[in-house]
């Protein structure tokens, strides 16, 4: 240390603070970085890196940014994962002897940031903490930009955090290390770096002050704990209040249906499958919402359906009635659409950094309010009339905005400029004799061209000499002498001034000083007043969001035709004429075919499917899994006419092939998630099964299909869909109760194959792929032999059936369903088997689809 010069000593000590961010030292008007911060930020901002003498033998590594546009900067390193501790200086340099004091003053974190574009409009930018044992998880995840916080605790539970995570999608995580590796490990990517910073310190006394003794005496001890172990995390990198954060939103997540990653994913909730775009997903259908915080609430409303059907009704409630009428929703949208994102600009407020422009986008938003009220008020949905009666329209903050700032007030608020005429009597008092003195020296200027009768006679001003008397050295022979004091010659004009032009100058100057100070003293105190009164502009804020997502519902509902569901506390599920709301809308030719779903408790409630690739199997069975999340947020559902009931899960096992996670075989995958299925599936689950048991050898991928669809039918009891490429598996019906088969239709008219996406009672006929076969040309001596080998096969799956534990108990088997096992048949030619059976009809899926 000691080598080092005092400023680099001085780096150093700062740097100690934060060891884990790159560190933007404030050096006049630049932010350096020095040693393997200036190496590193170099590279990754492509910036040119330079060495320094800091004392040491060797130079110091060195690279910079100028501090005005150090924010792009900040940003791409933000967005790259990286953390950035901001250090400014403390002192003024002009005045002060010696160094002048650093500190750092905030660490920007991808979980903190405040504004630029690393913030979707649209989505939310979560940072999360966990903490636990082996017996509770605790979880408070944080949205600063918008002033969001929940907390939650459950039993320790993997599969929850990962769901859970799922869900947030956090940018940032703290917490328990072992949680944090527990979820960096498991997790799927997210397509940008998530940062995890393992935290041990807690700040109780903070969340205490921040949200009271009574809220914190409510909270359970881990919750407690939890929100404490943010809070500290936050005030050491933010280190300013975090006024935005105004209510702790607590919930129990048995309150919401279950949807892992993966069905997430796999409906295609929020994103798509292969491009992870919005685009393409259920949110992308049903977001016509207006404002940026409609569209992120209705986010957080697809990601967690409700299992209350009172909360759902009153939702459907409020839809029915936009659906319905054409002319409130246009007044509700026309209003909407002039809303600015009440949330962030609230949060900039707390954060200190809002200026002028943000708060007249607060005044014209609230400006809105009275209407949108109104048309609530007036309503016949007794949802939004209640919205109305709850809603504060704030018009006290929107008049303290509209009496104070400017119509166009400018960027910086150290300026002046933007304080309004009237508002305040001595800063219009300055102002005046800004004017008065402005227009007594052109007065003087006028006067004193008369008196010397030099017509080129002007004042000018500028920074270092003020205001000045300027006469062309061709016409100083007019000058009387001795009229003007000499004070700038320049090289063809004379610069002078005279007592009475310094007198005013002063005075002008003053007042100029005084007026900018007190322009950003009344800014500040407008903003401080705004300040307290965030959580009316929050709840405000909400309230719109909420309107947003009804009338975005209706409209959609309305366009694609969807229906209000019944939803019922029973347990059949009827939907006539269902459609895929997102397959349909995007198809570009020909008509998206309707198909019925009946899954009973009296009648089936496992439904087999099979038929060739490409029939529409899958699309049929997300379908149904779409209608219930549609039913449970409280949309219409794009059917004729849907019976829903509450569904606590829906889960889902769709066979991708692309989807390898940690190195693990597709099969494995699909056998873990089968395992948490049983574990976790009630009676009021929906479990959708696609191409079962695909990953492993027919025989075995046969038998472990069975003994799943057996284990749901007669253990679990709940809704299921399964798709299979084992037609042999059709013999269930007769087994199983409570399993139908169905298929979907195929026509085959000539040497073309027709799909028809029609759903119907049966199961698809197994020579199909074979048939295909023939059509795509194969020399009749193989498709003779394969259909030799399928009917070999018919018989013996007729008669495959896996003994197991807990089918031997509940229900004793007949010797027809228990075959020995040398009456099977060369079922173990699988290559064949395959052959015949999926490669062929993939070929001429494939070609029909060309
Ligand atoms: P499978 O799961 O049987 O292989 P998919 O469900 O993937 O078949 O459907 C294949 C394609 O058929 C889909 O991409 C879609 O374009 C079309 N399709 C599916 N169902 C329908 C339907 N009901 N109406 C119209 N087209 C459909």
């Amino acid at each position: 240390m000691a080598q080092y010069t005092p400023m680099i000593q001085q780096y150093l000590q700062v740097k100690a603070e934060a060891q884990d961010a790159f560190l933007f030292f404030r050096l006049g008007d630049f932010y350096e970085m020095f040693f393997d911060d200036a190496i590193n930020a170099a590279r990754e901002l492509e910036i040119t890196l330079t060495a320094r003498n800091g004392g040491a033998d060797d130079k110091i590594p060195m690279c910079g940014v100028p501090y005005h546009s150090a924010e792009n900067y900040i940003q791409r390193l933000i967005e790259k994962g990286y953390k950035v501790a901001i250090c400014e200086q403390m002192e003024d340099p002009t005045v002060t002897k010696g160094m002048v004091r650093r500190e750092i003053v905030r660490v920007v974190t991808p979980g903190t940031v405040m504004e630029g574009k690393t913030l979707g409009d649209k989505s939310n930018n979560y940072m999360v903490c966990l903490t636990g044992n082996q017996n509770t998880l605790a979880l408070a995840a944080c949205d600063l930009s918008t002033g969001e916080l929940y907390v939650t605790s459950v039993p320790y539970s993997k599969e929850w955090l990962k769901d859970e995570i799922g869900i947030y999608e956090p940018s940032e995580l703290v917490g328990d290390a072992s949680l944090l590796e527990l979820v960096e490990s498991e997790s799927s990517p997210i397509g940008r770096p998530v940062v995890y910073t393992a935290w041990t310190k807690s700040k109780e006394d903070l969340v205490r002050q921040q949200f009271g003794e009574s809220v914190w005496a409510r909270l359970e001890p881990e919750r407690q704990a939890c929100v404490a172990r943010l809070f500290s995390y936050l005030s050491e990198t933010q280190k300013r209040s975090l006024g935005q954060l105004t209510q702790i939103s607590t919930y129990e997540p048995d309150h919401y249906m279950i949807l892992d990653p993966f069905t997430r994913r796999n409906l295609e909730l929020v994103e798509t499958v292969r491009e992870r775009s919005k685009k393409g997903s259920l949110l992308w259908l049903l977001d016509r919402t207006q404002t940026s915080m409609g569209a992120r609430m209705m986010r957080r409303w697809v990601d967690k359906p409700l299992l209350q059907k009172g909360k759902i009704n009153e939702r459907l409630e409020a839809v029915d009635t936009l659906y319905n009428q054409f002319i409130l929703r246009e007044d509700l949208r026309a209003e909407l659409k002039d809303i600015y994102d009440l949330e962030r600009l609230v949060g900039r407020i707390a954060f200190g950094n809002a200026n002028g422009r943000d708060l007249n986008a607060l005044r014209s938003s609230l400006d809105k309010i009275p209407t949108l009220r109104q048309h609530c008020a007036n309503s016949s949905s007794s949802t939004l009339r209640h919205i109305a009666e709850m809603m504060d329209d704030c018009a006290d903050l929107r008049d303290a905005i509209g009496q104070a700032i400017v119509d166009e007030p400018p960027v910086s608020v150290r300026d002046g400029g933007l304080i309004r005429e009237g508002y305040h009597a001595r800063l219009d008092e300055l102002r005046e004799a800004s004017v008065n003195g402005k227009q007594w020296i052109a007065e003087l200027e006028a006067r004193e061209r008369e008196a010397t009768g030099i017509r080129s006679l002007k004042i000018g001003y500028n920074k270092v000499f003020g205001y000045y008397i300027e006469i062309t050295k061709s016409n100083l022979a007019s000058l009387p002498e001795g009229r003007y004091e000499r004070k700038q010659t320049l090289a063809n004009a004379e610069r002078y001034i005279t007592p009475e032009l310094k007198e005013k100058e002063t005075l002008i100057l003053e007042a100029q000083d005084k007026m900018v100070d007190i322009e950003y003293s009344l800014f500040a105190a407008l903003r401080d007043r705004l300040n307290e009164e965030i959580a009316r502009l929050q709840k405000l804020a909400e309230q719109v969001a909420e309107i947003d997502v009804y009338q975005s519902f209706a409209v959609i509902s309305a366009e694609r035709n969807f229906v209000k569901p019944v939803l019922t506390d029973g347990y059949n599920l009827v939907v006539e004429q269902g459609r895929h709301p997102v397959v349909e809308a995007v198809m570009r030719e020909g008509a998206f075919i309707a198909n019925h779903t009946a899954m009973t408790e009296e009648e089936a409630r496992i439904l087999l499917i099979t038929g060739p690739n490409m029939a529409g199997k899958s699309t049929y069975m997300r379908q149904v899994a779409l209608i219930s999340i549609l039913a449970q947020v409280g949309c219409f559902v794009p059917a004729g006419q849907a019976e829903v009931p509450i569904m606590d899960r829906i889960f889902t096992r769709i066979g991708a092939a692309d989807d390898l996670i940690g190195g693990q075989s597709t099969f494995m995958v699909e056998m873990a998630d089968i395992q948490v299925m049983t574990e976790k599936a009630t009676p009021r689950s929906l479990i959708i099964i696609d191409e079962l048991g695909r990953g492993t050898s027919t025989s075995e991928g046969m038998a472990i299909a069975q003994s799943v669809i057996e284990y749901v039918h007669d253990v679990i009891g709940c809704k299921a869909l399964v798709s299979t490429h084992f037609h042999e598996l059709a013999h269930l019906e007769e087994s199983l109760d409570k399993l139908a088969n169905y298929s979907m239709a195929v026509q085959e008219s000539g040497d073309k194959v027709n799909f028809l996406r029609k759903l119907i009672a049966g199961a698809a006929s197994s020579s199909y792929g074979i048939y295909c076969a023939r059509l795509a040309g194969l020399p009749d001596s193989i498709i003779e032999r394969a259909n030799g080998l399928l009917h070999g096969f018919e018989q013996a799956a007729s008669q495959v059936a896996v003994g197991s534990e807990f089918m031997s108990e509940s229900k004793p088997l007949t010797a027809q369903q228990y075959p020995t096992l040398d009456a099977e048949p060369s079922v173990s030619d699988d290559v064949k088997d395959q052959l015949i059976r999926e490669q062929h009809v993939d070929r001429t899926a494939a070609s029909v689809e060309a």
